[in-house]
């Protein structure tokens, strides 16, 4: 027989699948989906069987080495949905399998083979008990290369049970591991040995009584710790299982860092708008009906609830189900609302985890041992076989594509395998993306709508400050009059304040302070980004430059200037104007140590603190009942971000921020400081008004020629040449320009506005397009005709769909 195999060299040119002969032991246990070593050249290689059959046109084939894995590490439609993955990502399908899999099994690991129950091995398999000898543990891959005969017979005793699989992780250390003691003898034996044991033996003598007096229970298996703590002494433990009377075991435990059990909690009686949210649900539920919702719900409308109850319909059919948040909002608040409501079935997967903790959830979830995963992003791969439905919360956050290959989508990933398990897709989000709305909008997906707050409290209430107009009053601070004077009412009175500033697009772009105005390219309508190396402006779309106006083009005044400030200047500033206040500053300085991030916020929500000063990062998820103010000290610095999506970062970042205030009994406001009030991404958001919002982004999209009524591909090329990659990226256009069709666009080449990277200079171009079958082909040959291997050879990303144009 047969295996096709995928080399894990993620190189274009091997992206095929390379045949090996099977050899006869390993007939039994190989199926798609197993890692096997193979040679490959003159190396040794893993790669990924993808399928067997029972001839090659291909004479002298090599055989496999190894097997590496007892159970596949990829299920079938996760096969199949790394072919697609690479397919319309265009990257090698090993790097897809790759991406599905949690990063130990890609790390440096052992795995051992352990005997649970030697007796009955002894007496079913007695062969296999021989191999053992005296050890009750092996190495897998030596057990294999000594004993491949054993092969199938290790697999039976898998099955039974007999034998179990660990995988240590080298790097992390080994599996967790606790020791357990249990009774080595029956009863009566340990009585006799009781009997028999010198009276000066005190502790031993405790010990064995302890073990009497509950041995009935089968199931008593009390851990060492919990038999040392209850005064029992562990080298009387120890001396008893010397003597065989006891057994200490030690076994594997999983790791689960949200140890600290959640309170279980009941279904909450849904509002009638939850109610006809989730009836439709779960009526897809119901009848295995492949869907996708969009549930549109303002923040604190019962999204959540929502997801938690749709989930108990998806376990009661036997189902599972997938929850994905992004990776900012997976805070243990969020996560213990799903352990409360699932317990142990629940398996979380973030970037938190060490390698071995990440391993251990993955293998419950392969294994069978729990039917709901909450995680970001790559949890989208969760090995289920079974699934009753997904959902992505937050489904506009941009961290839910892929940056590196594969740079997928995690929605259109969820579609592709909700359809294959003809199960429901539930979007949701408070500012859903415009893409999404649009495909309700036309009856792709189905909108469904939670208009008010569950407990009736009002949104809060939000002013809006003209910037410039503190300006022309000679306030140079970076807070307004009536924002300082709300934080200081608020400090008499005891309560809290979130201050919000936006780092992302600090000085790349130059605006006139006294009238608010942000030179833009006459072509694309982004803001055209300062180079400081030319000293010119440019854009970075279409390729566009001018130099740096010395005066205002709209007002003539010489205000022009970079802009942005930092937190630690805002900081420093607070404490000159409102020296009592208490400030918790959070930004990636101060959050750079592992559980800084949560130990701030504990602080701040102990009232240790009054004033919360923070980027992006406090922006989503926190719910305290004393903030009842919130200011954005700078709505414009995301504004004018180089970015087609500029306004639609605006509008949904300002209502998350609204989204902070006065959630409990006190009432929330909110200040929004701004050197552009009157653009609507500010006054909509300001409104609460996403339709209206919608309506005007959708227009400005429609004239300019941006998704969601085109798609973008993007090619980017990198060289330590600029005149090299320059040419590359010229040759490129014009071949894309000759094979495609009239009806798409092919902008650039330009150079982007981070222009170097690492010494290797950048180049890039971009498609826009609306129905062009060819395009993946043309790209794909390009890929391959283009790319050069080795650390100097040009470089050619393409990115279908990019959500970052920088
Ligand atoms: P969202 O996810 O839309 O922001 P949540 O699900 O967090 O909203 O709900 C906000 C608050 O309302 C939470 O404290 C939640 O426990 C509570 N809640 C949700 N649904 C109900 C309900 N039907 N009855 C009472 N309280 C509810
Ligand atoms: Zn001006
Ligand atoms: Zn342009």
């Amino acid at each position: 027989m047969i295996a096709e195999v995928y080399i894990d060299i993620p190189a274009n040119p091997v992206d095929r699948p390379f045949d090996y002969k099977i050899p006869d032991e390993y007939l039994d246990i190989l199926v798609p989906g197993v890692r096997v070593k193979v040679p490959f050249g003159n190396m040794r290689r893993l790669g990924f069987v993808t399928a067997i059959k029972d001839h090659s046109e291909f004479k002298r084939l090599k055989t496999i080495e190894s097997v590496e894995d007892h159970l596949p590490v990829l299920t079938p439609e996760l096969l199949e949905l790394g072919k697609w993955l690479a397919d319309t990502t265009l990257c090698p399908t090993v790097t897809a399998f790759q991406a599905m899999l949690p990063a130990a099994l890609k790390a440096n690991y052992r795995k051992i083979v352990q005997v649970e129950h030697m007796e009955a091995l002894k007496k079913n398999v007695p062969e296999l008990a021989n191999v053992f000898g005296q050890t009750d543990r092996l190495n897998w891959t030596d057990l294999l290369k000594r004993h491949p005969e054993s092969l199938s017979s290790v697999n039976h005793a898998l099955r039974k049970g007999y034998l179990s699989i660990h995988q240590q992780v080298r790097s992390q250390g080994s599996t967790k591991k606790i020791a357990v003691v249990v009774p080595g003898v029956s009863k009566v034996r340990m009585l006799e040995v009781l009997q028999k044991l010198d009276n000066r033996a005190k502790q031993q003598k405790k010990v064995l009584q302890h073990f009497i007096n509950v041995s009935e229970s089968a199931s008593y298996q009390p851990k060492m710790r919990a038999l040392t703590q209850a005064g029992l002494s562990k080298s009387a433990i120890l001396a008893l299982a010397e003597k065989d009377v006891l057994v200490v075991r030690r076994v594997e435990q999983y790791r689960d860092p949200y140890k600290q059990s959640a309170k279980q909690t009941e279904p909450l009686k849904l509002t009638d708008e939850q109610q006809q949210v989730l009836a439709p649900v779960v009526r897809a539920i119901r009848n295995r009906e492949h869907h996708v919702y969009l549930c549109h719900g303002v923040t604190g409308s019962g999204k959540t609830e929502i997801y938690l109850q749709s989930i108990q319909h998806v376990l009661a059919l036997q189902q599972q189900a997938i929850v994905l948040v992004p990776e900012i909002s997976l805070t243990p608040q969020m996560v213990s609302r799903f352990k409360g409501r699932f317990g142990t079935q629940v398996a979380v997967l973030h970037s938190g985890l060490s390698q071995g903790e990440k391993y251990d959830e993955w293998r419950k979830i392969r294994e069978g041992k729990v039917q709901v995963v909450v995680g970001a992003r790559s949890a989208i791969f969760a090995p289920f076989q079974n699934l009753g439905i997904i959902i992505i919360d937050e489904e506009h956050e941009s961290s839910y594509k892929q940056e590196d290959m594969p740079r997928y989508h995690t929605r259109d990933v969820a579609i592709r395998r909700a359809q294959k398990y003809c199960c429901p897709v539930v979007l949701g989000s408070a500012t859903p993306s415009l893409e999404s709305f649009a495909r309700a909008q036309k009856q792709v997906y189905t909108l469904l709508r939670l208009k008010e707050r569950v407990n009736h409290r009002p949104l809060p209430a939000v002013h809006i400050v003209d910037l410039r107009e503190e300006m022309r009053q000679g306030n140079h601070s970076v807070f307004s009059r009536e924002l300082l004077e709300k934080m200081k009412d608020r400090l008499q009175k005891n309560e809290q304040i979130v201050l919000f500033l936006n780092r992302r697009g600090y000085s790349t772009f130059v605006m006139c302070r006294s009238c608010g105005t942000v030179v833009t390219c006459p072509h694309c309508d982004i803001s055209l980004t300062y180079h400081r190396t030319l000293n010119r402006l440019k854009c970075h779309y279409c390729g566009f430059e001018c130099s740096v106006p010395e005066r205002c083009p709209t007002c003539g005044s010489d205000a022009m200037r970079f802009f942005g400030t930092g937190t630690q200047k805002v900081e420093a500033e607070l404490n000159r104007l409102i020296p009592e206040a208490r400030v918790i500053r959070m930004d990636v300085d101060t959050t750079r140590k592992k559980g800084s991030h949560e130990r701030l916020l504990r602080r701040f929500g102990e009232q240790k603190a009054d004033i919360l000063l923070g980027t992006q990062m406090i922006a989503k998820g926190l719910d305290f009942p004393k903030v009842t103010l919130v200011g954005v000290l700078a709505a414009d610095s995301l504004l004018h971000l180089p970015d087609f999506r500029a306004s639609e970062k605006t509008f949904q970042l300002i209502t998350q921020v609204s989204g902070r205030a006065g959630r409990h009994d006190l009432p929330g406001e909110v200040v929004i400081q701004s050197y552009a009030p009157e653009h609507y991404a500010v006054t909509d958001a300001a409104a609460h008004n996403y339709e209206r919002f919608y309506t005007q982004e959708m227009s400005l999209r429609r004239k300019w020629g941006y998704p969601p009524f085109f798609y973008l591909a993007l090619i980017r090329l990198s060289h330590p040449e600029p005149a090299y990659v320059a040419g590359a990226a010229e040759r490129i256009t014009q071949i894309l320009k000759k094979q495609l069709s009239g009806s798409s666009q092919v902008l650039g080449p330009v150079v982007p506005s981070v222009s170097k990277i690492k010494d290797r200079y950048r180049y890039q171009c971009m498609v826009k397009y609306k129905r062009e079958p060819a395009l993946l082909p043309i790209l794909r040959q390009i890929m391959q005709h283009f790319q050069e291997s080795g650390t100097n050879g040009l470089q050619v990303m393409i990115d279908m769909n990019p959500l970052a144009l920088m």
